[in-house]
């Protein structure tokens, strides 16, 4: 089936606000397998809104409408969308009494255009909205389905979720079902090169690529009539994408992070850590802290932006920094050691780069990074060439650091247990 999503506000158009219901509910569908070709924006006009609709019906089965069921003047799209689908308004009384109690909870006076908001089309379905007082519609006819949602993000998700995805799921016939494949430490297009053949003749399941900042998602999804039936087509292709890519797989869980990943592997391995960061600032350690239960494992974390606090907190000797400079595979793996030594965590991980826009030469351009990992005193040091403005950098820096301290802690472990070295 395929849907059409139309969010409707002058205040989109103008660039006012960004459209992220579109995205959204853009997302949603494709999850469940509805095929989405056309997304529209159209402002607060009767003429325009009108034949936006009649468009949409002229090329989708489902036309999702966001936006414009509010109780003033130019939020028409009810009014609009009923009429193009022939159906008159009526007072829709239970959404009369949940107005009045709503507005009676909050101590507000109710204006007479707020029972506007409780007159709906003849035949529809009223969605419960427990968020507000536009309650969501849904007019079927004819094989196409017309469903209206309030503009307000917190409005509509919810709303979304416990009504109008239940009310989609029954409209498909199939199940769809998706794996995400998260991978670090391997660039996009050296990816693209190792999967080339697999998305060349891909039909059932498919995978889609996601580059995220110093990472990448496969998306393994599959259309079957059941979901027992769709999770057998996506296993053996998750089973070839980790024969492929190994240890640089670090979840095929939807809900892990990368930062989580990192946490739960120090906790399997009752390893504490230390963050010692320049350019990112902190940024590092406020990733690996957005985890919870992180408190288990993270011992400290340092912002060594001036030589002297490298010196000082990290006993950086001066010499190495007047020699190669703050920005220096030394002083990185200098910042490692220091860390280790004063906060005796088991893995300690420094950044130190040049985040820009200005400090870059030509030996030593904007982008530059060098990051250390100790991992029980056997240090790792990694020379990283960033591209993009300073937040970029720094992020891409964050999300490099923390593959590079996944990887070491593995090659770590690897070695101890089949290089038969001592910990
Ligand atoms: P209200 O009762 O608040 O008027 P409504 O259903 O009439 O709700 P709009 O008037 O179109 O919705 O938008 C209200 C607010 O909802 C906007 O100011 C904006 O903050 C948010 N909003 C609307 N459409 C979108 C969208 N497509 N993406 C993100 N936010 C949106
Ligand atoms: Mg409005």
């Amino acid at each position: 089936m395929t849907v059409e999503i139309i969010a409707v506000g002058t205040e989109i158009l103008l660039g006012n606000i960004v459209n992220t219901n579109a995205a959204y509910l853009a997302e949603k569908c494709a999850g469940l397998g509805l095929s989405c070709y056309h997304q529209d924006v159209v402002g607060d006009n009767e003429e325009r809104l009108s034949e936006t609709i009649k468009t949409a019906l002229g090329r989708a089965d489902i036309l999702l409408l966001s936006g414009g069921l509010g109780p003033t003047q130019d939020d028409l799209t009810k009014e609009v969308a009923a009429k193009v689908m022939g159906k008159p308004l009526y007072l829709h009384e239970a959404s009369r009494d949940v107005i009045k109690a709503f507005f009676e909870k909050r101590g507000l006076e109710i204006t007479d255009n707020n029972w506007k908001q409780a007159m709906v089309p003849e035949g529809c379905i009223v969605v419960d909205n427990p968020n507000g007082t536009a309650p969501g519609i849904i007019m079927a006819e004819n094989g196409k389905h017309v469903i209206l949602m309030p503009g307000p993000p917190n409005e509509l998700v919810p709303m979304f979720e416990t009504s109008i995805l239940p009310y989609l799921s029954k409209l498909q016939s199939c199940v769809i079902f998706s794996q995400t494949v998260k991978i670090c430490g391997v660039g996009e297009s050296k990816l693209e090169t190792m999967i080339r053949d697999l998305i060349e003749k891909q039909t059932n399941p498919t995978i889609a690529t996601y580059a995220k900042t110093g990472e990448v998602h496969l998306r393994v999804t599959a259309r079957a009539e059941d979901e027992k039936e769709a999770k057998k087509l996506v296993k053996p292709m998750v089973k070839e994408l980790k024969g492929r890519f190994g240890s640089s797989i670090y979840t095929t869980d939807d809900t892990v992070t990368l930062e989580k990943a990192v946490v739960d592997l120090l906790l399997a391995n009752h390893l504490t850590i230390c963050t010692v960061e320049s350019c990112t600032g902190g940024l590092l350690a406020a990733r690996l802290i957005n985890v919870p239960g992180v408190s288990e494992v993270f011992k400290a974390g340092y912002i060594t932006y001036s030589n002297k606090a490298k010196r000082r907190l990290l006993g950086v000797k001066k010499n190495l920094l007047l020699k190669h400079g703050a920005v220096s595979e030394q002083v990185a793996k200098e910042m490692a050691r220091g860390a280790a030594l004063a906060s005796k965590a088991d893995v300690t991980i420094s950044v130190t780069g040049i985040a820009g826009p200005g400090g870059g030469t030509e030996e030593k351009p904007v982008g530059l990074v060098y990051m250390g990992c100790s991992v029980c005193g056997r240090i790792t040091v990694k020379k990283c060439q960033f591209s993009g403005n300073r937040s970029k950098i720094r992020e891409n820096t964050v999300s490099a650091a923390l593959s590079l301290m996944r990887e070491c802690i593995l090659q770590y472990y690897s070695e101890v247990t089949f290089g038969g070295k001592e910990k």
